[in-house]
């Protein structure tokens, strides 16, 4: 159930009915809107009889929610979720892109991807220091280390970083070092990760899992705003399908339907969807086309030599003519 309070609903009444949703045992959660406080009613057993907080001052009206999920959904909230992180903002029609390689490997490499993405006019840098490896042979991170060069890349560079958190046991280490914090594919559905996701101050991308429904995925935004923490932002990147032309199939169409279902923003990664360089860039495009929120593409200077996903990683050249063709693409779909 949502409580929606009157425009200028003042701090006394907000709060009093806070307390009238508490005093039935219930969670109130509030959530400030452009010009309006609502306050969701979250852990009712059952339905909530609406006429408890009705005559309430300062209460326009109550509404039921019928989603299984609550704080992610529009009917919770209409307008659209912004997630600010630097100068990148998710959410409010412009289209932040992230870059990266798929791994910190070294100071040196860090930096040098770094120069060039941001001279491309990438917003945030990306690079996984713990690996979600699907062979145990496979190179796993570079760990704290990783986190170290990440720093770094923040003070020379003054992009934000963005790095995948893998398990509870590491998050504060990761936390403390990440401006976003990325939970994986592979982690969508680990619920105590989850759920100290939304303990965090900082936000977080919430890729969807390999074979997640969109119910799925929501309900799993849902244990991070269920926690207190609002900063989500969703993250496409692929399904596991039939096909073996690519690694994953790029679920363009759920884009839309998370739009109608959710106010949160949502991104897409073209590089794990790919999985092979040369449909990175169409795929990228299309997502621009789409109104997408934000992009995430895998960038590496030598992909050859790459200990992670070289194959799909652009080269520095082919992400900086992909950032004109976007800007390109999004000119257009923005004109009146
Ligand atoms: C990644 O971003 O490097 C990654 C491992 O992504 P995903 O969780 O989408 O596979
Ligand atoms: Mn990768």
């Amino acid at each position: 159930m949502l409580i929606v309070m009157k425009k200028g609903a003042t701090e006394n009444q907000i709060q009093a009915a806070v307390a009238a949703v508490k005093k039935r045992g219930y969670t109130a959660r509030p959530i400030p809107g452009g010009d309006r406080v609502s306050i969701g009613v979250l852990h009712n057993k059952g339905s909530v009889d609406a006429a408890h907080f009705l005559g309430l001052d300062g209460v326009k009206e109550v509404i039921p929610v019928t989603k299984p999920y609550k704080l992610v959904s529009r009917e919770f909230k209409q307008e659209n979720t912004q997630v600010k992180i630097g100068e990148a903002v998710f959410g409010n029609g412009t289209m932040p892109v992230i870059a990266g390689p798929c791994a910190v490997e070294s100071q040196k490499q860090v930096l040098a991807i770094a120069k060039a993405v941001k001279a491309a006019g990438a917003k945030i840098f990306r690079g996984g220091a713990f690996k979600p490896r699907t062979s145990p042979y496979s190179f796993q991170g570079l760990g704290k280390k990783g986190l170290e060069y990440l720093t770094r890349v923040r003070e020379e560079t003054g992009l934000c970083v963005v790095t995948e958190v893998m398990d509870v046991d590491t998050f504060d280490m990761v936390e403390e070092s990440a401006d976003l914090i990325q939970i994986g594919t592979r982690n969508m559905q680990n619920f105590s990760l989850l759920r100290r996701a939304g303990m965090s101050k900082k936000p977080v991308i919430l890729k969807r899992g390999m074979s997640a429904m969109l119910q799925e995925w929501l309900m799993a935004a849902e244990y991070i705003m269920e926690g207190g923490n609002v900063n989500v932002i969703l993250c496409e990147r692929g399904v596991r399908t039939f096909v073996r032309h690519s690694r994953n199939t790029l679920d363009l169409s759920v884009v839309p339907a998370v739009k109608k279902e959710s106010h949160l923003p949502v991104i897409v990664d073209p590089s794990h969807a790919a999985g092979v360089r040369d449909q990175v860039f169409s795929l990228a495009c299309a997502s621009a086309a789409l109104g997408v929120d934000g992009i995430m593409v895998e960038v590496h200077d030598h992909p050859e030599e790459a200990l992670s996903d070289g194959a799909q990683s652009l080269y520095p050249g082919q992400f900086a003519d992909l950032m004109e063709k976007m800007a390109a693409i999004r000119t257009i779909i923005e004109a009146p």
